[in-house]
């Protein structure tokens, strides 16, 4: 499978604003957000849709979520309160085809979302 965009950022080949990296997740500003804080949470490893993540990824999956949290506080809208999101497939508004969390803060949010 060819890379997506955020594999190549995973990969270093293309460029990003990087709020956190280690060995399994990498996390950036979206190029276009939707509030004042919005960052995406990625996982290196290429798994394309939540559906395809298997019980071998509960950890990494467990993981993302940790960097979120961390994201959050490290943007100071932890105690505010923030949305984590998951797009899943082209019903759900996926455009990336590389699992990500969207980490969204700084306004208030909406509920239901739409
Ligand atoms: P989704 O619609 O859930 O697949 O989310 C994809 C997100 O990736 C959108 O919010 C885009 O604005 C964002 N995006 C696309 N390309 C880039 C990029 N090169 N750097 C940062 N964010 C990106």
């Amino acid at each position: 499978m060819p890379d997506t965009i955020f594999g190549q950022i995973a990969k270093g080949e293309v460029s990003a604003d990087i709020l956190y990296q280690d060995e399994e997740v990498v996390a950036f500003r979206d190029i276009g957000p939707q509030a004042p804080v919005h960052v995406l949470v990625i996982p290196r490893k290429p798994i394309a849709t939540l559906n395809e993540a298997q019980p071998e990824d509960a950890e990494l999956l467990g993981k993302l979520f940790l960097v979120a949290a961390r994201v959050a506080a490290q943007e100071g809208i932890a105690e505010s309160g923030y949305r984590v999101v998951v797009n899943c497939n082209a019903g759900a508004g996926q455009t990336v085809f590389h699992l990500h969390l969207h980490v969204l803060g700084g306004r208030p949010m909406q509920w239901p979302p739409g």
